[in-house]
């Protein structure tokens, strides 16, 4: 009888009615996603076809009150963010941009009407969102300067610039778009909803992480604006620096759930492979790859659990989400190696699911901050010394 991954009983945690809900994430996604997301990830496509039954769930928005979203805690928000990557990536990146890095935003740097405007829609997924921060020049250094500008022309903004690596942003209804304003040097937020003249989005090719996501060079060539449209609470980058903070734990949470994919798969099948007469599972050497892998997910679960206590609590800071999210992912990039490893040779064929899990950890590894800028984050809370620079 193969151990659950989650051998702790962090679900415990939750009550039934949140229990319920995580597993009818985990159904849909084994049901309907992982049959035919291979399809999809080869092919650089992201699956619309599950769009109605996402939806379904209810799921985007989760941690907000109001405005048509559930109100529930961090900690099922994470673990569900943790469901939605056991079984793919791409699909729990998907959900993180729009219900945590586009949602996020107008939720916490919105106006009551703005986000009366757009909350609702989009936890229904009517609306889908982006979110534009990256540029081509500027990725970890964008707290010290975006090369995007907003300039205000009466009650309009013209935006100009250019954002990389935008997830959903050429399908997005709305993309939030932070750019630099030319008279304060603030950075501040923009909703720029889809068709606006001057917005261009092209999708970046031939990527070998999160193929199924599709991710956008965005031009902004003289972007008309409306000031009702500036997010009214984000006059600065400390509250970009905010949403980021809540949507880094939910990374925290994908990567334990990038590493549990692979563990399980290779549980599985270290029970059914055959060598020697006899299953792998039960020679010593490949125990022991298990046995870490499953310490690594353990580990990084209890971090991100008791993570989202601090948010609950409202005790979070940003470097214990910084630390979340490099630990993690760090134990998420080992667990999938070893996992790849047990498979052998069929560790890189896609059909196994394994090769997948190991493609895609090493874009989560690097998004919303990488490894060094979260450690530098960290270093600077535990010493009182900023060594960014
Ligand atoms: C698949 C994917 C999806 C993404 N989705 C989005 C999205 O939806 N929206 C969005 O806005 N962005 C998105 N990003 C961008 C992502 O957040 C950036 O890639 C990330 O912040 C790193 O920036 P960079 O790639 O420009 O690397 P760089 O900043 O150029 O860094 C290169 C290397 O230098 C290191 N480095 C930089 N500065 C220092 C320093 N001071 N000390 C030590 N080391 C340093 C980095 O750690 C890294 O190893 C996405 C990225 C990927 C890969």
């Amino acid at each position: 009888m193969a151990a659950d991954a989650d051998f702790y009983a962090l679900e415990l945690l939750l009550d039934d009615e949140d229990q319920a809900l995580l597993h009818r994430v985990r159904s849909f996604m084994e049901k309907e996603v992982e049959p035919i997301i291979n399809h999809y990830w080869t092919r650089a496509k992201f699956p619309h076809e599950i769009l109605p039954g996402l939806r379904g769930l209810g799921i985007a928005g989760l941690p907000y009150s109001g405005y048509g979203c559930p109100g529930k805690s961090p900690l099922l928000d994470g673990m569900v963010a943790m469901e939605l990557a056991r079984t793919d990536p791409s699909i729990a990146t998907f959900s993180g941009v729009h219900g945590g890095l586009a949602m996020g935003s107008i939720y916490l740097c919105g106006s009551e009407e703005q986000k009366q405007r757009w909350l609702p829609a989009m936890a229904r997924m009517d609306k889908l969102g982006a979110f534009g921060l990256t540029e081509p020049d500027v990725g970890s250094g964008v707290s010290r300067g975006l090369a995007t500008t907003a300039r205000r022309e009466g009650d309009t903004w013209v935006l100009d610039g250019q954002k990389k690596w935008i997830g959903n942003a050429s399908f997005a209804d709305l993309t939030v778009i932070w750019a630099r304003d030319v008279d304060d040097d603030q950075v501040k937020g923009f909703v720029v909803e889809a068709g606006t003249p001057g917005f261009a989005t092209e999708d970046l090719k031939d990527k070998i992480a999160l193929r199924a996501v599709q991710n956008a060079l965005i031009t902004l060539d003289g972007v008309r604006v409306a000031e009702s449209n500036r997010l009214q609470h984000a006059t600065s980058f400390k509250d970009t620096a905010a949403v980021l903070r809540m949507t880094r734990a939910g990374v925290a949470w994908m990567a334990v759930g990038c590493a549990r994919g692979a563990y399980e798969h290779a549980l599985a099948y270290a029970l059914q492979r055959q060598q020697f007469g006899r299953p792998i599972g039960g020679f010593q050497l490949v125990q022991d790859l298990l046995v870490r892998m499953l310490g690594n997910i353990t580990a990084s679960a209890a971090m991100c659990a008791r993570l989202a206590q601090l948010q609950a609590a409202g005790l979070a800071r940003d470097e214990h989400s910084s630390l979340a999210k490099a630990f993690c992912t760090v134990r998420m990039r080992e667990t999938v190696g070893h996992a790849r490893e047990l498979l052998g040779g069929n560790g890189i064929l896609l059909e196994h699911h394994v090769g997948r899990f190991v493609a895609d950890a090493e874009a989560i590894y690097s998004y919303e901050g990488t490894r060094e800028m979260n450690t530098l984050i960290v270093g600077r809370a535990i010493t009182g010394l900023s060594a960014f620079v």
